[in-house]
């Protein structure tokens, strides 16, 4: 196989996407949200691409979504009329992955069903060349789960893109057990070519950014549910004092309570019920009563038809005290301590590096600050003084400190 893609940037990947036979052809099934986004971002690398669908006409309307996409960036002046021409003739579609060409690479990107995308990628391992890499964009399954039934699975890996993946410079790498460290180096290098800031992690519940991220949400609901402030006091705080672009809940509300509760009860049972990634009632109850957030008009908050928030105001004062008080009521701190502690027992288990962490949620969620970086400024010291504050409060095993943040190995 070829990794000789690395730190050559676009040019080389147009050269290779000419000169290299199957490695010039990409596939992608599912042309969905992200199927489509990748598929483009994929042709404008310089890629033949194949985007198919299983619905009929779904690959050629996406088609037609991506000329429109395209015809945008020209209208703003972000491509050539040249350049989207030429991203666009690369595509094309099929409606079975029947029709496919030899690949060097096909992404996978159908709704998250286990037995459909194990079938799925059974059926390409068969169907395309020994040596074509097989990618799923899975956000929360196993890599060897998908690949229980692949030949020659040491070329399946997880490509974990993000919403949506023309904007989104994240790319999440995954191994799985028996990925093999060349096929992991190619299409992290493929990565950078395609002009996208790759991580690298192995397959551990959530990866990086859905593992590292539940406390974001989970600390701010146990708040409202000890009843020591109200959500927009919380929200404000975060954003506020904590520069995190949304405060966490109104973010559950924009994300929608029912998706967000779905990725942190898949953690929480890949985790074998991990107390630390245990779904609050507040949150069970939300989903229960329908209230998801925007998309139903309430959620966490209550919204008025124009999409503004209905009667919630942060209580400034109250904010002021909390903040810079007892842990276990500063939602900055708290929230904090606990991000950064499964930050760096992510590198402790030896899931991801540091600075791949750090990228990781910089990128994906957009923190102000890598964890890491964070926990280093404050002192891991101090977090894990903060985390000894809450198991004291809540004891239960949610509040254990990792042993990095004592054994020195991350100082
Ligand atoms: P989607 O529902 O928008 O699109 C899936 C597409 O796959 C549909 O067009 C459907 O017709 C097609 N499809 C279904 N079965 C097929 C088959 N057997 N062969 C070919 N096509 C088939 O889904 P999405 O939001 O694009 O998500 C796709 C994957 O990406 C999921 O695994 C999801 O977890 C993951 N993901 C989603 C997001 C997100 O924010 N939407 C972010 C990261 C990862």
């Amino acid at each position: 196989m070829d990794t000789d893609v690395s730190e050559h940037g676009h040019e080389a990947t147009h050269r290779d996407a000419d000169d290299e036979g199957i490695f010039a052809t990409v596939a992608v099934i599912g042309a969905g949200a992200m199927g489509s986004g990748i598929a483009q971002v994929a042709a404008a690398a310089g890629h033949h691409v194949v985007l198919v669908d299983a619905a009929a006409g779904a690959a050629a309307t996406a088609r037609e979504r991506i000329a429109a996409s395209l015809d945008r960036l020209v209208g703003k002046g972000r491509a050539s009329r040249e350049e989207a021409d030429a991203t666009l003739e690369r595509l094309r579609t099929a409606d079975s992955v029947r029709d496919l060409p030899e690949c060097g690479l096909v992404i996978e990107a159908v709704p998250e069903d286990l037995r459909l995308k194990r079938r799925l990628l059974a059926d390409l391992s068969e169907r395309q060349p020994a040596n074509t890499v097989l990618a799923t964009n899975t956000s929360s399954f196993d890599i060897d789960a998908i690949a229980r039934d692949v030949i020659d699975p040491e070329r399946m890996l997880g490509l974990h893109f993000f919403n949506p993946p023309t904007v989104m410079a994240l790319v999440e790498v995954v191994s799985g057990e028996l990925t093999s460290a060349a096929y992991v180096e190619h299409a992290t290098a493929l990565m950078r070519a395609w002009g996208k800031t790759p991580v690298r992690c192995v397959s551990t519940p959530g990866f990086i950014v859905n593992r590292v991220a539940r406390p974001f949400y989970g600390e701010a609901q146990r708040l409202v549910e000890a009843g020591v402030a109200d959500a927009a006091t919380i929200d404000w705080v975060l954003r506020e004092r904590g520069g995190f672009p949304m405060g966490p809940l109104e973010l559950t509300d924009f994300i929608g309570q029912d998706v967000n509760l779905a990725v942190g009860t898949s953690v929480w049972e890949q985790t074998g019920h991990d107390e630390r990634y245990a779904p609050t009632d507040l949150q069970r109850r939300l989903v229960e009563e329908g209230r998801l957030g925007r998309k139903t008009g309430s959620g966490i908050y209550t919204y008025a038809a124009d999409g503004s928030v209905e009667g919630a105001e942060p209580d400034l004062e109250l904010a002021g005290r909390l903040v810079g008080g007892p842990v276990v009521t500063d939602p900055l701190a708290r929230t904090v301590a606990m991000l950064v502690n499964e930050a760096v027992d992510l590198v402790h288990r030896g899931e991801a590096t540091a600075d791949d962490v750090d990228i990781a949620m910089r990128l994906g969620v957009r923190y102000p600050r890598g964890p890491i970086e964070w926990g280093r400024e404050i002192g891991f010291d101090v977090v894990a003084a903060q985390i000894g504050e809450l198991d004291t409060a809540f004891p239960g095993g949610r509040y254990r400190p990792s042993p990095a943040l004592t054994d020195g190995s991350l100082a």
